[in-house]
């Protein structure tokens, strides 16, 4: 499916939806299509073997314009230059939906890492941020984890950085271990703030939470994590999957001893338990349930399923779950559908916090993070709620509204150079 459908397409596609709502001026529209850089790299890798592997990577800046980029690092492979411009580009309307003084920016490398030994992880995260060290820095673009990297990555990634400066900045990447410069509440920051959304938009339809039932595609950083965080509240994770399978029970399934289980590096497909359905990732998009949590990869709702999807709330964990094709027969079906910039937006929040406590070399107390992090995602849920209510359109679409607006005030003021 991935190759199907190209993300940065979506992406324009979804810039001139918004464009058309609000009447932005086809120059900008044009501009915002565009990404401000991108640095292709060669990664040679001396394998444990002795033979040479070559492996290429990216790092994309789609927007500079309201502060340093922002954007995680992806190790898949099925990476490739318009999926990390895409990718970008969500982070940009992210970081502006927040209101955060940061802009857009993603990374990737072509590989598939659980073919790599640890070492020759390790050697190929410091070759490709030896390769892109020009294009990040505390002030320039500030790299995070994302599908398949970690907080270990991130601490390689801090190592080369801060060895080529000859001494140690920290705020050059986000996600570390606490141990180095990392924050606390970072590692679950993602799921808290699809907790803290969900709650609220519960609150609005009049739903009790606890009685909802759940379903999780993906079962890494943010799926594990929102479903543990649903589960603990009471509600029932009918299903979760992860790359190799997914696994249904009607009465629920363990959420804590699936996570024990991926937790040692094991895949799904290896857990046995009885009751336990094997399911493909595609039944399980369509099974019954009241909220559909994508939280593995883009394009997974599309138009060729979007009208079998029978939740009540998507929630969308993953960047780009859903193509513009299928948001409009979701919306017309009286599906809840919150945006990844919104939903997810959880994680860019924290990784400013940490951010910041690295450059003031002070660190906060989890109470002052989740607090912080609940407010700056109510007020932008509300806001994206209460426009979404006035023009009568989706959630996707009111939160571009505030995004874009945002950036297109920033370029105005900023004006055009020369
Ligand atoms: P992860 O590597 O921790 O987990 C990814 C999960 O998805 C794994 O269970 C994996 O097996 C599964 N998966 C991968 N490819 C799949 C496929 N083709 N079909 C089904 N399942 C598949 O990654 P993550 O950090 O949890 O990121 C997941 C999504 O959330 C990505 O879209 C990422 O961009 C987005 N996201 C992550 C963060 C973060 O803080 N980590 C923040 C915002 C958004």
């Amino acid at each position: 499916m991935v190759e199907e459908i190209n993300p940065f397409e979506v992406v324009k596609t979804q810039i001139d939806i918004v464009a058309k709502e609000i009447g932005l001026d086809p120059n900008v529209v044009e501009y915002l299509k565009r990404i401000e850089r991108a640095l292709i790299v060669t990664i040679p890798i001396l394998m444990d073997d002795g033979s040479l592997q070559i492996f290429e990577g990216y790092r994309v800046h789609h927007s500079t314009v309201r502060g340093p980029g922002k954007g995680g690092v992806r190790f898949s492979p099925h990476v490739y230059l318009d999926e990390v411009k895409a990718l970008a580009t969500w982070m940009t309307w992210k970081t502006s939906l927040l209101n955060l003084p940061l802009g857009g920016a993603k990374g990737g490398v072509c590989v598939d890492p659980r073919k790599l030994s640890k070492k020759e992880l390790e050697r190929l995260t410091r070759r490709y941020t030896a390769e892109i060290i020009n294009l990040i820095g505390p002030d320039i673009d500030i790299p995070a984890p994302d599908v398949n990297t970690n907080a270990q990555i991130m601490a390689w990634m801090m190592d080369v950085y801060s060895m080529q400066k000859g001494r140690t900045v920290p705020g050059v990447v986000t996600g570390k271990p606490i141990e180095i410069g990392g924050s606390v509440g970072r590692e679950s920051a993602t799921g808290m703030g699809l907790y803290f959304v969900l709650e609220a938009l519960c609150e609005k339809l009049g739903l009790k939470l606890e009685n909802q039932s759940i379903i999780v595609q993906g079962f890494g950083n943010v799926g594990g994590n929102i479903a543990e965080l649903l589960y603990n509240r009471g509600c029932k994770v009918l299903a979760v999957s992860d790359i190799s399978t997914g696994i249904y029970c009607q009465n629920g399934v363990d959420v804590e001893k699936l996570l024990e289980w991926v937790k040692q590096g094991k895949l799904l497909k290896d857990y046995e338990e009885k009751n336990y359905k094997n399911i493909t990732n595609e039944e399980l998009l369509t099974l019954e349930c009241d909220i559909l949590v994508p939280a593995a990869i883009e394009n997974q709702i599309t138009e060729k399923n979007a009208n079998a999807i029978k939740s009540k709330i998507v929630l969308e964990g993953a960047n780009g779950p859903t193509t513009p094709e299928a948001d409009a027969i979701l919306f017309k079906k009286g599906i809840h559908v919150v945006p990844d910039i919104l939903a997810n937006s959880g994680g860019v929040c924290v990784s400013y916090f940490e951010y910041i406590q690295d450059i003031h070399s002070y660190f906060w107390k989890l109470d002052r993070i989740n607090e912080e992090l609940k407010r700056i995602l109510l007020e932008a849920f509300e806001e994206t709620y209460k426009i979404s209510q006035e023009r009568n359109i989706s959630l996707r679409t009111a939160a571009y509204i505030i995004a874009v607006t945002r950036i297109a005030k920033a370029i105005e003021l900023r004006g055009i150079f020369p």
